[in-house]
């Protein structure tokens, strides 16, 4: 039998034997979830592929039924492993960062050089959610022949982007406006990046690196002299109450000299070693944008192969930064979406709403009317920018790509800057353990942070820096419009001045009293969707019994906190629904707030825009979470 089928009956078995389907599960589990309960190191393909070998212990399971009320699950010691390089983050930065150090190492015939990804994904891709337009510079110098006609394994989903439009939008009319030269997609290629990850995690896997679909990274660990040794995932099995249950399995730990952070957008172990390492000491606060998006298969009479729409104005408020996106790609595909800048100031607003009244509008109505929603998604992106990247290496490890903040807002692209700081990182963190390679002590990437200073990351990044923070100007939209143009045709960012961002998004949101109450349209069901509708789109699952992942010390304190002042703001900034009041009248405020966790999405939002910052997200089990399409 080859590899290949040795590893398709052990994944049927794996799928067939699986007891820990709970009922709650609206489709089948991942397979690499079911794979992850057994002795997973027997049947991952790319161990067998890459010759290599997980040395786990094969105890990894631990069967508690008969543990008491005193068990405490940090009594029992984890396993551990040793590699070179531990990334967290299967998404492009930690991707081209596992590629580039494998090619490294295999080019300087050191083929025992272990890179280990970790992904808290079911597979791959399946918790990415992008436009996406990508800028193929830093693909291109990574993998030269990705898209070449003699290559077997090319990347063949694309569509070469043909045609800019710019418009700005009232409630009912579209007026064309000039695309902005960041703007123009000229031999960039309009793609699905949850399908391009996929893609390129087979081409890590191909070269070597070892990677772990559904393992969430929950900590940090240190050594003694303060530097970060790795990351351990969470223990499995453990019921709502914190008790252990019968499938309970202890976290994993995974030691490294380099550890390198690539959890996208607001990333939850980025955030505690910001805070440890006082990253930001240098910085302005992050700001960031929630993007909604969904995929559209629409009739083939209105489809326009290459054609990108992009729009401002409505249905945003003119406080509100923000607009839409419309692209045209594969066989009849529609990529359309609406990003809305996290500063809003209004709680009545709901960037969900929002983007069910966008779909209305008669520009992109036309092209959705007689088609079909196929896919949901969303997920916060980073707007801050130039001015508040962090310090972004630390005692034994780097943040890389959207962890760090590499977006740019104008462009809308984070893509090429996530792969290009995952290649830079990866770069330094060779040569650093190269050269040290009979030295013990922590390693430090002084080299990354240079290289990131002269890359065009900075270059382009420094150039735009002042568009975003030109919305925060009495004028608002108009004076931002205005002074975006300026920068694009003339400064072009060569002003001698850099415009700080006006604080904190979670700061910017004014009471309820303060702002005019707003009500959406109900949806029609054909191109605007109730939010659940919406969710059953995503796949999500998490196993109802574990401890919640969106942490919240008391709800009955937060509700009294919260309600009074913002009346259920969290309900309108969540784009899956997981947040509710529900009225209750033995509450003293009559209403009684809910956390449905099950729906998550894993966007961030609600750490990010909870005014009074009591929501933590946290990884729930891994592998669960969204399962999306083509997003
Ligand atoms: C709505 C929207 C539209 C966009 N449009 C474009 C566009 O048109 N063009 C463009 O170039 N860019 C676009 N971007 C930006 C682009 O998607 C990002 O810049 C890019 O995905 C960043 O790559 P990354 O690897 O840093 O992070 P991500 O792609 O977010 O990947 C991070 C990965 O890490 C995993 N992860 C996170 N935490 C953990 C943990 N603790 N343990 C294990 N795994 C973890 C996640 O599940 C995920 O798979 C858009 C972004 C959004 C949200
Ligand atoms: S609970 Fe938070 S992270 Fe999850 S979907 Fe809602 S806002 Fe996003």
């Amino acid at each position: 039998m080859s590899t290949k089928q040795l590893y398709n009956a052990a994944l049927r078995r794996a799928i067939v034997q699986d007891v820990r389907v709970t009922k709650q599960l609206p489709r089948p589990i991942s397979a690499f979830t079911c794979l992850r309960n057994r002795s997973i190191h027997t049947y991952r393909p790319a161990a067998f592929r890459a010759g290599q070998r997980r040395p786990f212990t094969a105890s990894a399971r631990r069967r508690l039924a008969t543990a008491d009320d005193t068990f405490n699950p940090a009594d029992i010691e984890r396993e551990s492993d040793q590699v070179d390089v531990c990334i967290v983050g299967g998404g492009p930065a930690g991707l081209s960062a596992a590629i580039r150090l494998k090619q490294l190492a295999n080019e300087a015939g050191n083929e025992d050089f272990r890179v280990l990804l970790l992904e808290k994904a079911g597979e791959l891709g399946d918790h990415i959610v992008s436009g996406n337009v990508i800028e193929p510079s830093a693909l291109r110098e990574l993998l030269p022949d990705w898209n070449d006609e003699s290559n077997p394994n090319r990347f063949e989903h694309i569509t070469p982007a043909t045609k800019d439009k710019m418009r700005f939008l009232t409630s009912k009319y579209s007026l064309p406006i000039p695309t902005p030269p960041q703007m123009n997609n000229h031999g960039n290629y309009i793609i699905s990046l949850n399908q391009f990850t996929k893609w390129l995690g087979e081409r890590a896997e191909e070269i070597g690196v070892e990677i772990y679909p559904g393992f969430a990274a929950s900590e940090v660990l240190y050594n003694a002299d303060g530097s970060v040794k790795g990351v351990a995932t969470n223990d499995l099995g453990i019921s709502r109450s914190g008790k252990p249950k019968d499938s309970f399995e202890r976290g994993m730990e995974f030691h490294a000299r380099v550890t390198l952070l690539a959890e996208g957008c607001h990333g939850s172990l980025t955030k505690q070693v910001i805070k440890k390492f006082d990253l930001r000491r240098d910085s302005q606060p992050q700001t960031y944008g929630l993007g909604i998006k969904e995929v559209w298969e629409i009739d083939p009479a209105k489809f326009q192969k290459g054609l990108v729409v992009h729009s401002m104005g409505y249905p945003l408020p003119t406080d509100t930064y923000g607009g839409g996106w419309m692209y045209h790609f594969g066989d009849n595909m529609v990529s359309i979406g609406l990003v809305v800048g996290l500063d809003y100031p209004n709680p009545w607003l709901a960037p969900y709403g929002e983007f069910q009244k966008m779909k209305q509008h008669p520009m992109y109505k036309e092209y959705l009317e007689g088609g079909k929603c196929i896919s949901y998604g969303a997920r916060t992106l980073n707007e801050g920018g130039f001015q508040s990247i962090p310090k972004c290496a630390f005692p034994g490890g780097a943040l890389i790509g959207d962890t760090a903040g590499f977006l740019n807002v104008p462009k809308i692209k984070g893509t090429h800057t996530a792969m290009r700081s995952g290649m830079l990182a990866a770069e330094a963190a060779y040569t650093a353990l190269d050269g040290a390679k009979d030295d013990d002590s922590s390693v430090f990437l002084y080299d990354y942070e240079d290289k990131l200073r002269e890359s065009s990351i900075w270059t382009e990044l420094k150039e735009v820096r002042n568009m975003r923070p030109s919305f925060h100007n009495p004028l608002g939209l108009w004076g931002g419009i205005m002074y975006s143009g300026l920068e694009a045709y003339v400064f072009k960012g060569k002003v001698p001045w850099t415009i700080k961002h006006s604080g904190t998004d979670h700061g910017a949101t004014k009471l309820a009293s303060e702002c005019k109450k707003i009500e959406y349209p109900k949806p029609d069901g054909k191109i605007s969707f109730d939010i659940l509708t919406s969710v059953s789109r995503t796949g999500t699952n998490h196993e109802e019994d574990q401890p919640c992942h969106l942490v919240v010390e008391d709800w009955d304190k937060h509700a009294a906190m919260e309600w009074p002042k913002y009346k259920g703001v969290e309900n309108r900034f969540c784009p899956a629904g997981v947040y509710e009041y529900v009225e209750d009248e033995t509450k003293d405020i009559g209403v009684r707030f809910q956390i449905n966790s099950q729906n998550c999405v894993h966007c961030k939002t609600c750490d990010i825009k909870v005014p009074d910052q009591d929501i933590t997200w946290t990884t729930p089990q891994g592998g669960e979470g969204p399962k999306y399409v083509m997003t």
